[in-house]
């Protein structure tokens, strides 16, 4: 298995493509620290994991980096790896741009990643560890009508990139996985109806270049290469897991 004796942190282990990491990552023998707020998505998570220990960490990203930290030495000693998954969409463009959610998703997207890749960084030094964040397609290519979000994940994206160079001579690799279309609960968590919903997902069907959406697992498959030593000569990279829609030019 190539995380065996791995302890992995996994934000946002409490539904969609974070659950999935934790499956595919518990599969492969790591050791992981669930992070999220609602603890009974993060209990179900848990008990849908075989054979490996797992440790619940009921926290906010935006604000409990080192208690998430704290949390997961005290359990487990030491971090092997950390999966910047958590994270939350916004509506709109900028004619309607709500600012109070603009700063909630930068909130959440970039700065809660930074904060905790800040926190868990030195644990990663002695581990020689890796970091993998979940940006999206949005932030390599541009979205009309999705700003917040597609800022939120293009600055990630740099921020994998300009933290990959800060740490390669030291043996941590810093990578992202960038999701196309995935069902998840996150289109409807920002409010829209069955009808609206229905007009998006069939948008995103007919957009990838593959004719279908992406699955969680496919997401998370990606991550627990980017995790492993498999991608031991990776860092710095953006991997767009969207059936080809990164290449098509805005429309
Ligand atoms: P979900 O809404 O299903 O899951 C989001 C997760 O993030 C939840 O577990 C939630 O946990 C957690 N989360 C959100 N805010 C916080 C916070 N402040 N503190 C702790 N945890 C938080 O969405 P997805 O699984 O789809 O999204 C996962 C990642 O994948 C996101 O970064 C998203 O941008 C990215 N992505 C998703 C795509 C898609 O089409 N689904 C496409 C491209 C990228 P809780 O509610 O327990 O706090």
């Amino acid at each position: 298995m190539s995380l065996s004796n791995k302890v992995v942190i996994v934000t946002g282990a409490s539904s969609g493509i974070g659950a999935a990491i934790a499956q595919v990552l518990a599969r492969e023998g790591a050791t992981l620290a669930l992070v999220g707020r609602n603890v009974s998505n993060l209990e179900a998570t848990k008990k849908s994991l075989k054979g490996t220990q797992a440790e619940i960490v009921v926290a906010d990203v935006t604000k409990d980096a080192d208690a998430i930290v704290q949390q997961t030495l005290a359990k487990f000693g030491r971090i092997d790896v950390l999966v910047n998954n958590a994270g939350i969409l916004g509506k709109g463009g900028l004619i309607d741009l709500d600012i109070e959610e603009f700063d909630a998703v930068l909130n959440t997207n970039l700065r809660g990643v930074i904060l905790l890749t800040k926190a868990v960084l030195p644990h990663l030094l002695k581990t020689k560890g890796a970091v993998v964040n979940v940006s999206s397609c949005a932030g390599i290519r541009p979205f009309a009508g999705a700003l917040s979000y597609g800022v939120s994940k293009a600055a990630l994206d740099q921020f994998t990139k300009i933290v990959a160079l800060e740490m390669a001579p030291q043996g941590v690799r810093v990578n992202s996985v960038n999701p196309g279309f995935v069902v998840t609960n996150i289109h409807r968590n920002i409010g829209i109806v069955d009808e609206e919903y229905n007009g998006m997902l069939q948008r995103a069907i007919n957009s990838h270049p593959m004719g279908r959406v992406g699955d969680v697992t496919e997401v998370a498959e990606a991550v627990a290469f980017l995790a492993s030593s498999k991608a031991s000569f990776t860092t710095g990279a953006l991997f767009p897991i969207d059936g080809g829609k990164h290449n098509l030019t805005p429309r």
